[in-house]
């Protein structure tokens, strides 16, 4: 979300001159897009910010400007406390303000602004698109944020205080959206929401539309061809939903759909509003719906009060569903949430333990998966150059990345791979059969890149990552 969203601004920017670029030190401005779902992401920002200081010092001597933003749910969540630690900070704004970004700026120059409150206006009713040319220089595949916000209530958890209520982008403005990405060679979006599949938008004759049938809209539209979502809550596992993973091509047969721990009595100290049992059976649902599909998911280890029994609970399902990757952290108590003043905080070594013991049974479940696809054929979607000459690298439709050797010409194209090997972090093939045509009109490579050694004021914007 944060990539999608630093994108967003560079579009917010781009009318008034400011080209990205790769390098810092030639930036006119610097905005830090922060991450504050756990404590590690969010100190990030502050030894980031130190950098920064030198940075804008050793070009203030040499007569340039240099404005630092600090964008995202630190922003939201720190707010003038950013500009006290960190003084040479101009512009703090949390993420429901992007869109006044040219604002922001024309104020912070002459003192810091920290804009952190709600604004009343949409900022999707204000944001520019992004060009044609933007699009492309991303790649043929893209994020879509549907919606934002959380009204769930999990008592680990910052989003819902960072991010706020849930609220879900007008059908219409989200179809429009995409045909731009599709007009401008993206083939697969990935749509994204804190609770993506609580998705309610508003469609043109104003009736509420789930996630399964915003699915089913897009998968109409033409170019578009894989479509993606994340993260899902269990709760919202509907049957229009399940329809769209049976009917839909489009729809790729992989599902992030968190679960946290395997231990009842977490689960609800955690505030899921579902049981263990719930779970496996809306797997086996899903499964039912769509037998090949690749089952992803969260979980946090050390949640206060977490036994080794509840522990062993976790690891048994995980045994029982089989993942084909999984996101683990070990419990950080953030400020505000319920969980972080509870008693039974767990020893950072017991933590540290569990964590080890569950990421090593779930690396053994995804080399698992990636072997028994070997001598299979996948579709992939070749979407760059690979880190040898004469290679590509794309995406199966279980997200695993896929290297293959294939001409240039290729990125774009979704191409039957025979998979040969497995990697520690892909799968190796080779070209199976005649790929589909290069959608006409559009370079098979990513635009030049025009973004170094231009005149023009230069922005460097970095997505604070979750992990
Ligand atoms: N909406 C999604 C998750 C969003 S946050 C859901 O409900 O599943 C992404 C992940 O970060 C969570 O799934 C959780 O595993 C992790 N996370 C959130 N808060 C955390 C905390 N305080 N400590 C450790 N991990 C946390
Ligand atoms: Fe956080 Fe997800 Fe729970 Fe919402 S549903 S509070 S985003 S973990």
């Amino acid at each position: 979300m944060n990539v999608y969203d630093s994108e967003r601004m560079t579009d917010a920017l781009t009318p008034m001159g400011y080209v990205a670029t790769d390098r810092p030190e030639d930036a006119d401005l610097v905005i830090l897009n922060t991450c504050h779902i756990r404590e590690k992401a969010a100190e990030k920002v502050y030894s980031e910010l130190g950098r920064i200081r030198v940075m804008k010092e050793e070009r203030a001597l040499a007569g340039r400007e240099t404005l630092i933003g600090v964008a995202g749910c630190v922003a939201q969540a720190e707010g003038q406390e950013i500009v006290r630690r960190a003084p040479v900070v101009d512009m703090v704004f949390g993420p429901q303000s992007y869109h006044r970004l040219p604002d922001l700026i024309a104020r912070a120059r002459s003192g810091n602004v920290v804009e952190t409150d709600f604004p009343a206006e949409d900022k999707f009713d204000h944001l520019p698109a992004a060009t044609s040319a933007a699009t492309r220089a991303r790649g043929v595949t893209a994020f879509l944020t549907v919606q934002e916000g959380c009204d769930k209530f999990c008592t680990f958890c910052v989003v819902p205080y960072t991010r706020g209520a849930e609220v879900s982008r007008p059908v219409d403005q989200i179809i429009d959206e995409a045909r731009r990405l599709a007009a401008a060679g993206v083939r697969e979006v990935t749509l994204l929401g804190q609770n993506v599949n609580g998705y309610h938008g508003l469609g043109s004759d104003g009736t509420p539309t789930g996630l399964g049938d915003l699915l089913a809209r897009l998968a109409e539209i033409p170019g578009i061809d894989r479509l993606r979502y994340t993260t899902s809550h269990p709760r919202d596992m509907d049957d229009a939903l399940l329809a769209a993973h049976r009917e839909l091509h489009e729809v790729m047969p992989y599902l992030h759909l968190p679960v946290q721990s395997g231990s009842d009595r977490i689960l609800a100290a955690m505030n899921r509003r579902h049981t263990r049992d719930d779970y496996l059976r809306l797997v086996e649902k899903i499964r039912a719906a769509r037998p090949d599909i690749a089952l992803t998911s969260d979980f946090i280890v050390g949640f206060p009060g977490e036994t080794e029994a509840d522990f062993a609970a976790t690891l048994s399902l995980i045994e029982e569903v089989g993942f084909a990757a999984a996101y683990s952290f070990k419990y950080s108590p953030r400020p505000g949430t319920p969980a972080a003043t509870l008693g039974g905080q767990v020893d950072e070594a017991v933590k540290a333990e569990r964590l080890g013991r569950l990421q090593a049974l779930v690396t053994a479940q995804q080399q698992a998966f990636a072997a028994s696809l070997v001598g299979r054929t996948l579709d992939v979607l070749f979407e760059k150059p690979g880190r040898e000459p004469g290679q590509l690298i794309g995406r199966s439709p279980y997200l695993q990345s896929v290297v293959a050797d294939a001409p240039a010409a290729l990125i774009g194209s979704i191409v039957r791979v025979l998979v040969t090997g497995v990697g520690p972090n892909s799968l190796r093939g080779r070209l199976a059969a005649a790929p589909d045509a290069v959608p006409a009109g559009r370079s098979p490579l990513p635009a030049a890149d025009t973004t170094r050694n231009v005149p023009s004021p230069s922005i460097a914007l970095a997505a604070g990552g979750a992990s």
